[in-house]
């Protein structure tokens, strides 16, 4: 499975380090609060469970899955295939994802939380590729910014596989021509 790999970008180490930045971060912003923690599955699954271990407030955790896929225009479109359960009304909404690309998944799911009446919404990624975007959205927060490349590991997966890695890496282009 390492053999697969082009390129290691960022280890365990790396994002340890920025994993406590971003919850402490978190852990000032929320005190006292009880926000509901949604990862988006199945990617942000390494990168939710290790922030919400670091975090200190009360707080739910309820996971959400949502599909992209290109309607009749070239606009993708974005559905939430298996919702969270709780009423998110007044209460702080905390996303957590794996990585920001075109930025429409989570500039939909931003909006469906805002909708239902949350008392606010942020999204904590662990990658941003900002060169990518297709729709005006921002993270609040991210671990680390990512190259244009097809990248593998620490969730992130080719056809399923190599979300066990436990660093991000750039797939070597032989494994998928
Ligand atoms: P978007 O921001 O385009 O709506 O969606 C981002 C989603 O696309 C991510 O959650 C992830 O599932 C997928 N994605 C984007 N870039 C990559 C990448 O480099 N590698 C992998 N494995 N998935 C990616
Ligand atoms: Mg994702
Ligand atoms: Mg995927």
């Amino acid at each position: 499975m390492n053999n697969d790999i082009e390129k290691v970008l960022f280890t365990q180490e790396q994002l340890n380090k920025r994993m406590d930045e971003m919850a402490e971060r978190l852990n000032k912003k929320y005190a006292g609060q009880e926000p509901i923690v949604i990862p988006v599955l199945n990617g942000a699954m390494l990168f939710a469970s290790d922030m919400i271990k670091r975090l200190t407030f009360k707080l739910t955790v309820d996971p959400i899955k949502a599909s992209s896929y290109a309607g009749t225009s070239s606009t993708g479109n974005v559905k939430i295939v298996q919702d969270i359960k709780s009423d998110v009304t007044n209460h702080p909404v905390i996303f957590m994802e794996d990585i920001i690309d075109t930025g429409r998944t989570l500039k939909t799911l931003t909006e469906v939380m805002r909708k239902r009446g949350a008392k606010s919404v942020e999204v904590v990624s662990m990658l941003d590729k900002p060169e990518t975007r297709v729709v005006d959205f921002k993270a609040d927060d991210y671990a680390f910014k990512a190259p244009n490349a097809f990248l593998v590991g620490y969730g992130l997966d080719y056809n399923g596989w190599y979300r066990n890695l436990p660093y991000v890496g750039v797939l070597k282009q032989a494994v998928y021509a």
